[in-house]
């Protein structure tokens, strides 16, 4: 048993000093103030160690993460899966759900097999397609050659070849049979995602009523809010039901924004990095999925220049730059990064606050809000 004293934990409800209890890779208890004795028989002897009043928040929920540290989640390979995840792992990410980009059929159901195997061994929590189904003319950094419409055969497949571990998909509503799709996913226990689409409003409200639950990093790789037709943007603001995604590396969305979005849904913005290869590395070039991806200055865009292609930030500065840039109180960044992705995906049981009964994953931060350690399942990694 291990209880860390003399911390200020940030807590759904706000910032306490006070103390946090783990056992056997749970929360066991929290509290304010100094630590309460431990209790019930056949406590093992307890270890208190004193955080002198660092930060400790919850362990960082990222729902969006293609790769980072230079290996990729795309290929489906334990080895490379593993790099990834360690490298998220050390800026305080302890739930990850990898993401893939568009690819063809077959390099799809390897990549999700694949991933399965590294979700069976607790790398990642989950899988999440983003794509083929996307709009040509929102397509990002996905390969437009590769997109198509909607097929309800090939996501069943993709789902079976995922052995329950695929979480989540992100597709462009005004595709022929996106809507079908959606209701197919939200039958198999997948989240349905709305993005890289330039439907309007009133199409990704259609989406959103057959079961949607997430706008894909809103604003990028979708058509802008107008206001005379607020698009997939006004649709998710403005429904209490969506999590929207933000990607804060400063280049996706200026702070003014992240400002805007966290003042109309608070509850309901989830920090993502969508990192890619470059993520912990140099300026050079990578690859994301099929596509060649330039890194200059920190910022990764295709090759040829016509589009941002992922981030190279973790979790930890997705935050910091939400609290210390955009000026998101702390708790809220800690939710955003936390909670309510946990929520969008359906794994707030058991991650995302530090509650009693949940897993011991957490991060206490140090100068400058950087990860100072990390503990995932209870032990310090
Ligand atoms: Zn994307």
């Amino acid at each position: 048993m291990l209880t860390l004293a003399n911390a200020r934990l940030v807590l759904p409800s706000g910032v306490v000093d006070g103390w946090v209890r783990v056992q056997g890779g749970r929360i066991v208890g929290v509290g304010a103030g100094a630590p309460a004795g431990a209790d019930g028989a056949g406590a093992r002897p307890e270890v208190v160690e004193n955080v002198r009043g660092r930060v400790v928040v919850p362990g960082f929920v990222d729902m969006h993460v293609h790769g980072g540290a230079g290996a990729s989640y795309q290929s489906g390979r334990l080895e490379e899966a593993r790099r990834v995840a360690e490298f998220h792992l050390g800026a305080g990410t302890t739930t990850t759900v990898a993401s893939l980009v568009t690819g063809t059929p077959q390099g799809l159901v390897d990549g999700v097999a694949g991933l399965a195997d590294a979700a069976d061994e607790g790398l990642i929590a989950g899988i999440h397609l983003e794509g083929p189904y996307l709009a040509g003319s929102r397509c990002g950094a996905h390969d437009p050659a590769l997109l198509r419409e909607p097929d309800r055969d090939e996501f069943a497949r993709l789902v079976e070849a995922g052995r329950g571990h695929v979480r989540m998909i992100t597709l462009a509503p005004e595709l022929p049979g996106a809507v079908d799709l959606v209701r197919d996913a939200v039958r198999a226990g997948v989240v349905a995602a709305v993005g890289h689409t330039d439907a309007a409003g009133a199409c990704v409200r259609e989406a959103f009523d057959a079961g949607a639950r997430v706008a894909t990093h809103l604003f990028n790789g979708m058509r802008p809010l107008h206001h005379r037709e607020g698009g997939p943007v006004g649709a998710a603001l403005g429904d209490a039901r969506v999590t929207v995604e933000l990607i804060n590396d400063g280049v996706h969305v200026e702070p003014e924004v992240v400002r805007l979005v966290f003042a109309a849904a608070g509850g309901r913005v989830a920090l993502i990095t969508d990192a890619m290869g470059a993520a912990g590395m140099g300026d050079g070039s990578y690859r994301l999925g099929p596509m060649s991806v330039t890194v200059s200055g920190g910022r990764a865009t295709l090759e040829d220049g016509t589009s941002i292609a992922g981030s190279t930030i973790t979790m930890a500065e997705a935050f910091r730059r939400a609290v210390e840039v955009a000026g998101i109180p702390l708790e809220d960044a800690s939710r955003a990064a936390s909670l309510v992705p946990a929520r969008a995906l359906g794994l707030d049981h058991e991650v995302g606050s530090l509650d009693v009964g949940k897993r011991a994953d957490l991060v206490v931060l140090g100068e400058g809000r950087s990860v100072a350690r990390v503990m995932k399942d209870g032990r310090w990694r």
